[in-house]
């Protein structure tokens, strides 16, 4: 009896998700949704909110991570990982404070050098009685290619659609202070209030604003990230500007010299879309901006 008990081999779980990490902690959720705290084995490296982890349970109820699964993607602040395996951003605007076209082609231009999807939700159109502006305004981003909705958390207008767009994925949540991200998870998430406390419920870690955390939706995850919510927009270098307008980076395919800026070069394809109404004005006098005040 003695020998098998000391042979035992632990079971072998499936991954756990790390929901956020606090220091020497990790709340990590596992397949059948349950909650732990689990410390880390000494070789493992530090996990962050996204994190697949292998973990094992000891007699005594202890949960200690023993493997870090490889990572889709890592997001890093100040050269250090907040969070990983993001499948999507999710950039919020709204109508009051107003959103600034300007800000949301830098955004674009970050998700491209992450090479990170992202989704453009426009909230609080109970705002106004006329979105025919609004959508105008946001024409040359669906031209693009992105993904938009225009939802109000207020009233509910267009949150079906939102909800059944978002699911299966991890998505990162971003955008300046008073859009309605915080608003926007609690109407994700009804039950957060219950979440939350399953997760502060331990003597170490306590909610701050500086944590970021995962927050299980359906299939798929939230994560806030206080720290990144607000990006380092500046510091664009040149490449990522190009690259990071991607329907210039696509006519620029057309031009005449292979290292064309598109400012002052003859046969320039991205000029001549311009002069034909195809490329829109704005997100060009940007990139044109931009670009003069780039690295
Ligand atoms: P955050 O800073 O991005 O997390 O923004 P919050 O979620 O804290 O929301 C900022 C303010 O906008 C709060 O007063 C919300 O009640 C309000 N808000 C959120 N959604 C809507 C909406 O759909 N319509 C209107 N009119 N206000 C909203
Ligand atoms: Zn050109």
């Amino acid at each position: 009896m003695q020998l098998l008990s000391k042979t035992k081999k632990q079971p072998t779980n499936s991954p756990a998700l790390v929901i956020s990490g606090y220091g020497k902690y990790s709340q990590i959720q596992t397949s059948n949704q349950t909650l732990y705290t689990a410390t880390r084995r000494k070789n493992v490296a530090l996990p962050v909110a996204g994190d697949k982890v292998e973990y094992q349970t000891s007699n005594n109820n202890e949960v200690i991570i023993t493997a870090l699964l490889p990572r889709k993607n890592t997001l890093s602040r100040l050269n250090k990982p907040v969070a990983a395996n993001i499948d999507y951003l999710l950039l919020v605007v709204c109508l009051s404070p107003k959103y600034r076209l300007d800000l949301i082609d830098r955004y674009l231009i970050v998700a491209n050098m992450l090479n990170i999807p992202i989704k453009i939700l426009v909230n609080k159109i109970d705002l106004t009685n006329d979105l025919a502006p609004i959508k105008s305004d946001f024409q040359a981003f669906v031209e693009a290619g992105y993904d938009l909705n225009y939802f109000s958390l207020n009233n509910k207008q267009g949150t079906d659609l939102l909800l059944a767009d978002l699911d299966n994925q991890t998505y990162l949540i971003v955008g300046q202070s008073g859009v309605g991200k915080s608003s926007l998870i609690n109407f994700l998430m009804p039950d957060l209030d219950l979440k939350t406390q399953a997760i502060s419920n331990n003597q170490e870690g306590k909610h701050t604003t500086s944590n970021t955390i995962l927050y299980p939706l359906n299939n798929g995850a939230i994560i806030d990230s206080p720290g990144v919510r607000e990006f380092e927009l500046d510091d664009l270098t040149a490449l990522d500007i190009q690259s990071g307008f991607v329907e210039i980076h696509a006519l620029s395919q057309g031009c005449k010299f292979r290292n064309c800026i598109h400012i002052n070069e003859p046969k320039c394809a991205v000029k001549i879309a311009l002069e034909a109404g195809i490329l829109n004005t704005r997100r060009y006098k940007n990139y044109a901006y931009l670009m003069s005040s780039a690295r």
